[in-house]
């Protein structure tokens, strides 16, 4: 074609290696990336992973080239076997340790009831998704209170509490505190401990009452009832969090649960009930003496003995993979 010219472009592209040098000497360490064959001295010119508390440190490496890498689990070696009474929830990699109950299918409950068995569960040193309270002034409030057996109307003091899940839940302290600072102090004593529970176990506890007396914890409409007297017993023996386990399990679970066709038939299939509490309000107790055993052995399973996990599994086996199956979210304890 007229006027087509060809161009033609020489493109010299040169490499410059800067490890490479003909005097001798350059990085001499294998696996850094800039290893130079050639060199047979050593310049310090290695670069690599130079924090040794990282997985990939690199022995050899002078020069750190910001690579280096934290997390990196190696495989752990365990039982990897849900059903196994050593069920390691941290393994990775099954060697071949897996127990099994040893005990008969019990025909009686073995327990009376299940918040007392270990302190250890859930303790005040876990983790919390507790974020924060905001007051929230006072108001007219309608809440339970177990001293009186009925519904009553207060003033309450009111807190806004935050977990880091996106929860949220108004605490209303009854006015017999008197200040705000003080119901301020209960209101985050127990928002702490509540933020110990899962996210499962919290996503329907919308308020929390808190009264004075020694009277039981309560579960349900949408609430948890709070006794302080009752929590300083509770406390001495180390089961607040057993105990609100419990509560908010009635609280969360029980209304989609109690009734379920698959919870009834896992009720059938086990040989009993773990309590006799549980034994004798099957419909109203029992997903709540349950639950929290289901997390001892799943969840918790170093924090408990041999015998108590053997027991829960010869007991309710059918129960535990009815809990497994639902798939809660057991954020912050897994
Ligand atoms: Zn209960």
């Amino acid at each position: 074609m007229k006027g087509t010219r060809a161009i033609i472009l020489f493109v010299v592209i040169s490499f410059h290696y800067s490890c490479t040098s003909d005097s001798g000497t350059g990085c001499t360490c294998v696996a850094s990336i800039n290893y130079d064959a050639n060199a047979d001295e050593d310049d310090g010119s290695c670069r690599g992973c130079t924090d040794e508390s990282s997985d990939n440190y690199n022995t050899c490496a002078s020069v750190d080239d910001g690579s280096c890498e934290t997390g990196i689990p190696d495989p752990i070696a365990g039982c990897t076997d849900p059903n196994a009474t050593n069920f390691d929830a941290t393994a990775s990699s099954d060697n071949g340790s897996c127990k099994y109950p040893e005990l008969e299918p019990p025909s009686e409950p073995p327990f009376f009831g299940t918040i007392f068995l270990d302190p250890d569960i859930i303790t005040a040193s876990d983790p919390t998704t507790f974020t924060g309270l905001t007051p929230a002034g006072q108001g007219s409030r309608v809440m339970f209170d177990r001293r009186v057996n009925d519904f009553i109307t207060l003033n309450a003091f009111l807190f806004d509490a935050t977990f880091d899940d996106g929860l949220t839940t108004e605490i209303q302290v009854n006015p017999e505190f008197e200040t705000v600072e003080d119901a301020q102090i209960e209101a985050e004593k127990y928002a702490n401990a509540i933020g110990r529970l899962t996210s499962g176990l919290r996503q329907r506890v919308k308020t929390v009452w808190i009264h004075k007396g020694v009277e039981a914890f309560g579960g349900g409409n949408d609430n948890i009832l709070i006794h302080t007297g009752q929590s300083l017993l509770y406390e001495a023996d180390g089961i607040l969090e057993e105990t609100l386990v419990h509560e908010a399990t009635h609280t969360s679970i029980d209304p989609d649960h109690k009734d379920a066709p698959g919870w009834l038939a896992a009720q059938q299939a086990d040989p009993t009930f773990i309590s006799t509490y549980a034994q004798d309000n099957p419909t109203r107790e029992d997903l709540a003496e349950s639950y929290l055993l289901f997390i001892a052995v799943r969840y918790r399973r170093d924090r408990i003995t041999d015998e108590l996990a053997n027991q829960i599994i010869a007991t309710f086996p059918n129960r535990m993979a009815y809990f497994s199956s639902l798939e809660l979210d057991m954020h912050p304890i897994e």
